[in-house]
């Protein structure tokens, strides 16, 4: 229907035949040779045409014509775009939700990444995830991104528990602690209850470590920390200070025996036997403990208290606990301190022995001399015996420098020996290092050793206010001691609790006189009685007698006129290195006083009259000396009083002592009132600086005295 117009042509173009419905004039052949193709498009037909063509001639034998009407392909033409139209609108219309759907998908994690980078790098956050999305590779790139954080996290919280909690033990650290501190500190404050602060150490945890290996020992420092854990409530907290330490905080405690309770029960708990690797382990442990408020500090004061309270614990005898005072656990620190120092100097050699002669005032003989302990220190130098031995007082550490002494004196005596110096040679022996069940054994091996020393040039000195131990116990000691050879010498005599109980039941061969009784013979009446009492008791006790301390000629003269002739002071030599004495023994110059004193008979009248014009002389050239300087610079006067001088306490013996007729007496009362009255007048004119009148009443005096003198020696005869 669509063709319009179809005309047959002959070969010269002539119409030959046509069906025509649009009655147009179509003789005309429709002129294609400007055409390519053989067909045409107007704005409404198509026109086509195509030559007839005879198969066997091959020639043109006409044209046929066709012209069709365009309308129905327009309208298809127009149908179809405008259902591409809508297909391509539709197209677009599903696809805009389609682009904007996979825009977010893409641009979402993307924009989440941004976001969680920013987070973590600004808030350190490591715990936020991106969300999974669709869209494969997004997918992956947010999974890449969690993955990371997760082992960020994971790694950061890693790092978070090792700065806070004990690797080992798993429980808080010394910096969590630190911090539940001033929590505990605050609410203990509001609560106005009190806060422990305990420090607690295992008794003996080295020698399991060294013994069982320390993986052991790490298993049982992972009990420990777990046993402590669970004997706790939850507010308080306990941390691992390190090695076999922890520290531990309690809240709420308002009575000493809560805070015992508490104790006991994390004690009781850690002392259970521990089963590890098939072996049975039993432990215990010494906690300090300090309590806030009370003990007001910062942490590390408080643990430091603690501390020391637990080493307190410790030395008490370990598996305890012990409440911090402060001045007690102090002086025990420092002791402790000093006590390891002690150690460390004995096995660094730096100790060293000292020797001070003793000698024979009426011969002038040295005889022998005592060895006395000195530590040579690297930085402090020379300490005498008083800066150490306290410190090891009664302990292992004594007995053991004691064995040290005796085998050094031992081997001195020795080296002597062999230099042609013959002396006897004491050393001083603490009570508890005598009383040790090995002290007789050691000391009979230590002079076997020395076989070439004879025994009785070793003495032993024991401390008399020492000796405190059981009498009997002690006796049987000496008595070993003296069948061995060595001789015994009771030491500082007279500044023990029962000196007499001493001389009479301790088989001593030798007594000391104590330098402090020395030391004042001249000015002390009292010391010079004592002194004077203890020479006759050893003589009643048939003991040789000692005195120390003896400081001056008129020391020595004093003793000698008293009875006792042998002596030890610095007057004849001070302590010196065992090197110097060869030396010193060849410049040594006896006392020809003492000897000249000495040799001299006298009756025990005469002795004590020869006394009374020592101490006069004595006394009179303190009186000099007394005017020689200015008032102020006298610090004591007292022993120039003469009511407090040796003459008054004579002169009133001498009334009842010696048999003085009643003549002899009131002259005597008549000196004394003379002297005492002159001395004040003495004292009045050094004050107002009359030298020259002071000097006048020591003559005055000098010869009241020399009055006095005679009348006693006359009142002898
Ligand atoms: P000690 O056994 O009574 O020794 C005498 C002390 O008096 C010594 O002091 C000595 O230097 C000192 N001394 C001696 N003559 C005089 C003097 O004329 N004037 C004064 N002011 N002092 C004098 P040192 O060496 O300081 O010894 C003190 C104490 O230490 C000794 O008293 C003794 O008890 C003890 N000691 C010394 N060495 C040892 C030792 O090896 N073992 C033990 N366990 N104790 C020792
Ligand atoms: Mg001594
Ligand atoms: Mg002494």
């Amino acid at each position: 229907p669509r063709i319009l117009t179809a005309a047959i042509y002959t070969k010269d173009k002539q119409l030959f035949a046509i069906y025509d419905t649009t009655q147009e004039n179509y003789t005309q052949f429709y002129d294609f040779r400007d055409q390519e193709d053989y067909y045409v498009f107007d704005s409404k037909f198509l026109h086509l045409y195509q030559p007839i063509t005879l198969q066997s001639e091959h020639t043109i034998g006409g044209y046929i014509y066709l012209k069709a009407t365009l309308n129905p392909i327009q309208k298809q033409l127009n149908q179809n775009i405008f259902i591409t139209m809508l297909i391509v609108g539709s197209i677009l219309v599903a696809i805009l939700p389609l682009t904007s759907r996979l825009q977010k998908v893409v641009s979402n994690p993307i924009l989440q990444l941004l976001q969680a980078t920013k987070a973590v790098k600004d808030d350190k956050n490591y715990s936020i995830r991106v969300s999974s999305t669709d869209f494969l590779e997004a997918q992956q790139l947010c999974d890449g991104f969690n993955s990371m954080l997760e082992e960020i996290q994971s790694r950061d919280e890693h790092l978070q528990h090792l700065a806070l909690y004990d690797e080992l033990t798993g429980i808080p650290n010394r910096s969590l602690f630190v911090d539940h501190f001033q929590t505990a500190i605050a609410h203990t404050r509001r609560a106005g209850t009190q806060l422990a602060i305990c420090f607690l150490d295992i008794d003996n945890f080295k020698p399991i470590n060294d013994k069982f290996g320390h993986e052991i020992g790490d298993k049982l420092l992972i009990d420990v920390g777990k046993r402590i854990t669970d004997s706790i409530r939850k507010q308080d907290t306990v941390s691992r200070q390190g090695g076999d330490e922890f520290a531990i905080l309690l809240n709420d405690i308002d009575s000493d025996e809560q805070l015992a309770q508490s104790i006991k029960r994390i004690h009781s708990t850690i002392t259970q036997p521990y089963l590890i690797d098939g072996f049975k382990h039993n432990m215990t442990v010494s906690t300090g403990i300090t309590l806030f408020p009370d003990d007001d500090g910062d942490i590390d004061t408080l643990i430091r208290h603690a501390d020391q309270a637990m080493y307190s614990a410790k030395l008490a005898g370990k598996n305890r606990y012990h409440l911090f005072n402060p001045q007690l656990d102090q002086q025990i620190i420092q002791k402790n301190h000093l006590f390891d120092e002690i150690e460390e100097a004995l096995n660094n050699n730096e100790f060293t022995l000292h020797y001070q002669p003793k000698v024979d005032m009426a011969t002038g003989e040295v005889f022998g001399a005592e060895a006395l302990i000195r530590w040579q220190h690297p930085q402090k130098g020379l300490i005498p015996p008083i800066g150490f031995l306290p410190a090891i007082e009664g302990s292992q550490l004594e007995s053991e420098i004691g064995r040290w002494v005796i085998n050094q004196a031992l081997a001195q005596l020795d080296a002597w020996k062999t230099m042609g110096i013959a002396m006897e040679v004491s050393v001083n022996i603490s009570s508890s290092h005598l009383q040790s069940s090995t002290f007789i054994d050691l000391l009979s091996k230590a002079l076997k050793k020395h076989s070439a020393v004879p025994p009785k040039a070793l003495q032993l000195e024991i401390l008399e206010s020492s000796v405190l131990g059981d009498i009997r116990v002690i006796s049987d000691i000496i008595n070993a001691c003296q069948r061995l050879g060595v001789s015994i010498a009771l030491d500082d005599f007279g500044t023990g609790y029962s000196s007499l109980t001493h001389i009479r039941r301790l088989p001593v061969n030798i007594i000391k006189i104590d330098q402090s009784f020395v030391r004042d013979i001249m000015d002390d009446p009292s010391d010079y009685t004592i002194v004077t009492g203890v020479i006759g008791l050893a003589d009643s006790f048939n003991k040789r007698i000692i005195a120390e301390g003896v400081e001056s000629t008129e020391h020595g003269l004093a003793l000698i006129l008293s009875g006792c002739s042998q002596a030890q002071g610095y007057c004849i030599a001070k302590p010196m290195p065992a090197e110097d004495i060869p030396n010193w023994l060849k410049q040594y110059r006896p006392n020809q006083q003492w000897i000249k004193c000495a040799s001299k008979r006298r009756t025990l009248q005469a002795s004590k009259a020869e006394l009374f014009s020592l101490f006069t002389q004595h006394w009179i050239s303190k009186l000099e000396a007394f005017i020689q300087s200015p008032m102020e610079q006298h610090t004591n006067t007292l022993t120039i009083h003469f009511e407090h001088s040796h003459f008054n306490h004579w002169i009133k013996r001498a009334q009842h002592e010696y048999v003085l007729n009643n003549d002899a007496l009131q002259q005597i009362n008549k000196l004394y009132s003379k002297i005492t009255t002159t001395t004040a007048k003495l004292f009045k004119q050094h004050q107002s600086g009359k030298t020259r009148a002071a000097q006048n009443c020591i003559k005055t005096i000098q010869s009241a005295l020399a009055e006095v003198c005679t009348l006693l020696r006359q009142s002898q005869r």
